[in-house]
C-alpha cells in the first residue's frame, strides 16, 4: 500500500516491547496538507506508531519513508536532523520550558537552527498572534492556563514551518471548551501551511477535525475511509 504522492509511508511495522507486540504489521500513509486522526483504545499501539513514523522509535521490522526517504536506514544523526527541520511535535502536555516565557518558547526551535533572536521573536509573536494567546507573552509557562499552554505548544511546533506535525493527544487533558478551540486553531492552522497532521486521539470528537480515520487496534492500522 503506496498511495501515489504520500509523503510519509508506514508498510509493515512491527514492534514489541515484551512478548505482545504493540505494533503487529501496521500501515500507515498520510498525504501533504491532510489531517489524518489516529485513534483506538488505549494500549492498541497509537503512540508507538506515531513514535515510528516520526523516527523517535526504530520498528524492529518494516519500513517507514519520508519523501522517498528512508527513515529506518538513517543514521541517528540524519534522523534527528531530519526531524528538526521537518517535523513538528505537540503532546499531551505542552512541555514548555518553565524557565523560560511563552514568547521564548516559542522562539526557541528558530534560535535551535540559527535565526537571530529578534527575527525569531517577531515570528513566534505572530505565532502568538494566530493561536489567540498574545497576552502570554511574557508569562513563564506555570503563570498561564492548560489551555492557554497547549496554544503557546501548538504555536511551538509550527513555528519552523513543519511539513508533517505529530499530535500526540493535544487536547487530552483540556475541558472539552478549549480542547475544541485548540484544535480548530491546530488544525486550521495546519491547513493554511499545508503540513501533514497525524493526530493521535481517544476522543471521536476530535476526529471531526480529521480529513481521513485511521483505527489502530491490536497492533493493526485500519483505513476508515468510504466506511460507514
Ligand atoms: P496507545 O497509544 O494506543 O495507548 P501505545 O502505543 O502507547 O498505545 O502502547 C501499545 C502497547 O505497547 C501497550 O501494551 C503498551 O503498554 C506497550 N508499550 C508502549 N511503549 C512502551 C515502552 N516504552 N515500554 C514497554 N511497553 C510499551
Amino acid at each position: 500500500m503506496t498511495p501515489a504522492g504520500s509523503l510519509l509511508v508506514g508498510e509493515a511495522l512491527r514492534k514489541a516491547y515484551g512478548p505482545t507486540p504493540a505494533l503487529d504489521g501496521a500501515d500507515f500513509s498520510i498525504h501533504p496538507g491532510e489531517v489524518v486522526a489516529v485513534m483506538g483504545p488505549s494500549g492498541s499501539g497509537k503512540s508507538t506508531l506515531l513514535h515510528c513514523l516520526a523516527g523517535i522509535v526504530r520498528p524492529d521490522a518494516g519500513t517507514v519513508r519520508y519523501a522517498g526517504r528512508d527513515l529506518t536506514a538513517m543514521a541517528d544523526t540524519e534522523r534527528s536532523a531530519l526531524r528538526r527541520g521537518e517535523f513538528g511535535f505537540v503532546f499531551q502536555f505542552g512541555q514548555l520550558v518553565p524557565e523560560l516565557s511563552c514568547l521564548e518558547n516559542v522562539a526557541l526551535p528558530l534560535r535551535l537552527n540559527g535565526v537571530r533572536r529578534r527575527e525569531a521573536e517577531a515570528r513566534a509573536a505572530e505565532w502568538l498572534e494566530r493561536l489567540e494567546v498574545t497576552d502570554v507573552a511574557a508569562k513563564r509557562p506555570g503563570e498561564v492556563s492548560g489551555g492557554q499552554g497547549q496554544r503557546v505548544a501548538v504555536a511551538r511546533s509550527l513555528v519552523t514551518g513543519p511539513r508533517v506535525l505529530f499530535a500526540d493527544e493535544p487536547t487530552g487533558a483540556l475541558d472539552s471548551f478549549n480542547g475544541e478551540r485548540v484544535m480548530l486553531l491546530l488544525t486550521e492552522a495546519a491547513r493554511e501551511t499545508r503540513a501533514a497532521v497525524v493526530l493521535v486521539t481517544h476522543e471521536a470528537r476530535v476526529a471531526a477535525y480529521s480529513d481521513r480515520e485511521v483505527v489502530v487496534r491490536d497492533g493493526k492500522a485500519r483505513d476508515m475511509a468510504g466506511v460507514g
